[in-house]
């Protein structure tokens, strides 16, 4: 396995890297950061997001491009607003100590203030198309001289009806770049692009290869972020006899998730790759002997244990790949038995939740987080079933004394309460839970919708997306999967906005011009 320092960055960034925490880089990080720090051929890139594809070209750019420059020195595409923030804000965590600025640029934010930063001067642009055509078309930015041209998710941006528009500002940079294209699909378009825009370019990808995933009940869960922890505790409490490795993305979350468990009087530990070998072993024994019940881990930390009896795997943050969940999960399963395989998701993790299922060829189902009286309910019966095995051990004649003193003076049922209030005194109270909010995933919170009007009446996927944009006042990063066909055409609306443009036509008779409608099942 590569580490980040074989792969030629420098000192500086290995310094960023350890302090956010990442410990070893990410299939895609392994083939471009190399080819992009060394050579200096355009490279395609396929990748889907969450694989660390920012990083993977974010990394070696970073490291590339001089300081005080006086022009603009990349342009990183993106299709919508809020990939655009999201990969300036990665960036700008990566770019340590270098001076460089690194800036989103995206619709419905003030002209004004992004006229004021391109003033300022900005090495790295991140921007969605519209809106860095308007800059070029008023002469606010210009893009002659970048040397880095990184088209992200480019297949979105098709389906999103902007290649026109990337087409118009690749044709605005110089010829001196390079020009990296990011995609998790490559459609005819996409190689179109590359193949009337690039140079020489070597197409780099991460073989998912075969995988397979054994007898694993696997389920996940919708929460958000801030709710994960709650989450946890409630899985781990409600089971009988809780064995498992929880997974976190970063060394900095299995410290911090550990640390929380440990305080809440859970038998956790934590691994990862910061831990001296002894402890680590020292960790494992006691994982092994079941004097600890749950192991917080990074994947690196977990490779290589020989532990596969577990009851359950915990994806606390979501892995970065198919591979990675295949090999996570496999962990479970005891002899006969399935293990429980279960993925926290945030509400934007859907996507990528689908991605991991496809690549996998697995189905992980979807459930709701056990109810608190629920737990409770399971926590009384561990406790009975507890005390029923010590009574048959036969009780502890030490005890038996005192038993009979307080069983002269008290009811017995009085006496069992008070003494399992001595023994649970908050075990059993519902307030040591949080209640933990609806993480609506927005994924039937879609409507497909008919368009009567195909390539044949002139449509594009341009014009669609700017109709639609007027008649329902609704932003282009909402409309998606834009298909036109010859006579009619589709697109996928959220359903609120869906409901808003139908209602606009439920008014309307239907005549020869463009009207809209559900698209019906089957026919998309
Ligand atoms: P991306 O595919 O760029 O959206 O990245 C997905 C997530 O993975 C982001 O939260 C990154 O901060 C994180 N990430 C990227 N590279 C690594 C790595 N090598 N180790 C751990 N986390 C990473």
């Amino acid at each position: 396995m590569e580490s980040f320092e074989s792969l030629g960055l420098s000192e500086i960034t290995l310094k960023v890297l350890k302090e956010k925490g990442y410990e070893e880089p990410t299939p895609i990080q392994q083939k471009t950061i190399p080819a992009i720090l060394k050579g200096n051929k355009d490279i395609i890139g396929q990748a889907q997001t969450g694989t660390g594809k920012t990083a993977a070209f974010g990394l070696p750019v970073l490291e590339r491009l001089p300081e005080k420059s006086k022009n603009v020195q990349a342009l990183i595409l993106t299709p919508t607003r809020e990939l655009a923030i999201q990969v300036a804000e990665e960036l700008n965590s990566l770019k340590g100590k270098k001076r460089l600025s690194i800036v989103p640029i995206y619709g419905r934010q003030s002209m004004e203030l992004q006229l004021r930063s391109l003033k300022k001067g900005i090495d790295i642009v991140v921007g969605t198309p519209g809106r860095i055509l308007d800059h070029l078309k008023r002469g606010t930015l210009k893009l002659d001289k970048i040397s880095y041209l990184v088209l992200d998710e480019a297949d979105e941006m098709l389906n999103m009806g902007f290649i026109d528009d990337v087409r118009e500002i690749i044709e605005s940079t110089g010829n001196e770049k390079r020009t990296l294209l990011f995609s998790a699909t490559m459609p005819f378009e996409i190689l179109q692009i590359a193949k009337n825009y690039m140079h020489e370019y070597d197409v780099l990808k991460v073989n998912n290869g075969q995988l397979t995933v054994s007898q694993t009940d696997q389920i996940y869960f919708e929460v958000f972020e801030a709710d994960k922890f709650e989450a946890l505790c409630r899985i781990i409490d409600i089971e009988k006899d809780f064995y498992g490795l929880v997974f976190c993305r970063t060394k900095i979350d299995v410290d911090t998730v550990a640390n929380h468990l440990i305080e809440r009087g859970y038998d956790a530990d934590a691994l990862h790759g910061d831990i001296s070998q002894s402890l680590r072993e020292k960790i494992l024994a006691k994982f092994k002997k079941r004097q600890l019940n749950i192991l917080v881990a990074t994947d690196v930390a977990a490779r290589g244990l020989d532990i596969h009896n577990l009851s359950h795997v915990i994806n606390y943050s979501l892995p970065q790949d198919p591979e990675s969940y295949v090999h996570r999960i496999g962990r479970t399963g005891r002899a006969g038995k399935g293990g429980n395989a279960i993925t926290f998701i945030t509400p934007e993790e859907y996507r990528k939740l689908q991605f991991i299922q496809r690549g996998a060829k697995t189905d992980i189902r979807r459930e709701k987080l056990p109810k608190i009286e629920d737990i409770i309910r399971s926590k009384k019966l561990k406790i009975i079933d507890h005390i029923n095995e010590i009574v048959n051990l036969n009780a502890q004649s030490c005890y038996l004394e005192m038993s009979k003193e307080l069983m002269e003076h008290n009811k017995p049922e009085d006496l069992i309460s008070a003494l399992l209030q001595y023994s649970f005194p908050d075990e059993l109270n519902e307030k040591r839970y949080v209640e933990i909010g609806d993480a609506v995933v927005d994924k039937k919170g879609k409507t497909r919708l008919f368009v009567t009007q195909g390539k044949l009446d002139g449509l594009t996927p341009r014009k669609l997306v700017n109709y639609i944009k007027e008649k329902s006042n609704i932003t282009a990063e909402k409309i998606r999967d834009v298909q036109i066909l010859d006579k009619y055409s589709f697109v996928t609306l959220p359903f609120r906005e869906a409901e808003i443009l139908l209602t606009s036509f439920k008014r309307r008779k239907k005549g020869s011009g463009l009207f809209i409608t559900k698209a019906k099942k089957g026919r998309t």
